[in-house]
């Protein structure tokens, strides 16, 4: 018996990085998939090796700002594999750094509306399917930025990831009679193409800073946040919920 058999899972963000490792790590666990980001290629080669390996999956390309995306995705769930048990709202991301002082409204609403408002879109829809199958898990990729440490130049992501967990504490309490249970996951440094120690041009100072922040000196790999996911996803998590759920290395901890 594998740990997510029978369950139908989305997973966005799923053309790279920490959406791709959750999806195939789902997928190996007996989880149905269906998986989002923009670049369907990428995602039509994720599903093909899902598949070569023995597992379901089905990509639907779009962007997570856009709530007929978030409409269609559970839509597929439901239509394809019967309904919704677990939702890893995983996509996101910086939209440029810098100062408060120096930050563009545009660029604060680009920010709120690629971290904050997507997951609120994504939840609207999600939820009405798990409370028809009786209950499910939604989880939101976080971070530690602006939750447990202030890091300069990036005001409006830490505003925008600060503000699910506050999302996922009104959620948990107005889904938490119908069995759907809803976290927040908040990763310290992850090695995936969004981290500035995988930036063409950083400079080596950079990179052993940004893991030097780490209790554990170094950053996690993204499989290793994958199974934060899955945990939460499955029922061994089945008593958690309303929380924001550190797997960061240690970062909050650690004075350097
Ligand atoms: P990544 O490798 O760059 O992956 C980001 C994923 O999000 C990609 O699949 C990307 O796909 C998708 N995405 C971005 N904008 C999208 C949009 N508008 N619509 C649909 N999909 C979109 O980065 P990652 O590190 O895995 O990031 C995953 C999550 O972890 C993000 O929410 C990020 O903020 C968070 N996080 C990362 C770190 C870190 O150190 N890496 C630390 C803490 C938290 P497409 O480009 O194909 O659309």
């Amino acid at each position: 018996m594998k740990t997510l058999d029978g369950k139908i899972a989305i997973v966005t963000g799923a053309s790279a990085g920490i959406g791709r490792a959750a999806a195939r790590l789902f997928a190996s666990e007996g989880a149905s998939l269906v998986v989002t980001a923009r670049r369907a290629e990428l995602l039509g080669m994720l599903v093909e090796e899902i598949e070569a390996a023995g597992g379901k999956a089905v990509a639907l390309a779009g962007d997570v700002r856009d709530e007929d995306l978030q409409q269609r995705l559970v839509a597929t769930a439901v239509d394809r594999f019967g309904g919704l048990d677990i939702a890893f709202n995983n996509a996101g991301g910086t939209v440029g750094y810098g100062p408060v002082t120096e930050t563009s409204a545009d660029d604060w609403r680009a920010t709120l509306d690629l971290n904050l408002t997507s997951g609120f879109l994504a939840a609207k829809h999600q939820a009405p399917a798990m409370i028809a199958r009786g209950g499910g898990s939604i989880i939101f990729t976080s971070t530690f930025v602006g939750h447990s440490a202030g890091m300069p130049g990036m005001g409006a992501y830490a505003a925008a990831k600060a503000g699910l967990t506050g999302l996922v504490q009104v959620l948990a309490a107005e889904l938490g009679a119908h069995g759907v249970r809803v976290n927040a996951l908040l990763p310290g440094g992850v090695d995936t193409d969004a981290n500035p120690i995988n930036f063409p041009d950083a400079p080596s100072e950079t990179v052993s800073f940004i893991n030097g922040l780490h209790a554990l000196k170094r950053v996690a790999q993204p499989e290793e946040i994958a199974k934060v996911a899955l945990f939460l996803g499955s029922d061994m998590a089945s008593f958690v919920t309303g929380s924001a759920m550190l797997a960061d290395g240690g970062v909050s901890i650690t004075r350097t």
